[in-house]
């Protein structure tokens, strides 16, 4: 971030008075700039014991494997941004059963927050950003084509509780900065 986006002006990084890290500040009207993580929504939909899994058809991880999941829209509960995507990767419609895992990036600032979903009818199919979206048994997980370590840490979870039939909400920090020392699964 380089010119502010209320008045065009440079902007400087500095601590603002009261506060304890530096921010981008505008020396010309005063605006200061608060960068925060974002939330990626998503669903892991179920039909008949199978998973809805999209294979990516756009950059990051083009022609890897994912749960339908994306950044959350201004005006829209997390729940809603889940079954949003799940239509627009995946073109089926979702009803959330339950919340199912919450991952923290702090090396990228985003929280990917995942909740199982079952399938309201069979229909499915491959949106904009898939090239293809298939149902697969757990057994036929592309472990090693998977796009992200947080849909990785989601399936990895349903398959253990499939063992027991507990789905309880998983909670994890992957964190891949250097001086943090691979991963925290908490
Ligand atoms: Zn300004």
């Amino acid at each position: 971030m380089r010119y502010c986006s209320t008045c065009g002006q440079k902007l400087s990084r500095r601590i603002p008075p009261g506060d304890h890290l530096e921010r981008y500040i505008c020396d010309d009207c005063g605006a200061i700039h608060y960068q925060n993580p974002k939330i990626v929504a998503g669903c892991l939909p179920l039909w008949e014991n199978k998973i809805l899994l999209c294979r990516r058809a756009i950059e990051p991880r083009i022609g890897l494997w994912t749960l339908p999941a994306g950044f959350m829209e201004n005006g829209e509960s997390v729940e809603q941004a889940a079954q949003r995507e799940t239509l627009e990767e995946a073109l089926a419609r979702v009803e959330i059963t339950s919340f199912y895992t919450m991952v923290s990036l702090p090396h990228i600032n985003q929280v990917h927050i995942m909740f199982l979903g079952n399938m309201v009818d069979e229909n499915f199919g491959a949106g904009e950003e898939s090239l293809e979206v298939r149902l697969l048994d757990p057994s036929e997980i592309p472990w090693k084509g998977l796009a992200f370590a947080s849909i990785d840490y989601t399936l990895r979870r349903y398959v253990e509780d499939s063992r027991t039939g507990v789905f309880a909400p998983h909670i994890s920090c992957i964190d891949r900065r250097p001086t943090a020392g691979g991963i925290l699964v908490l």
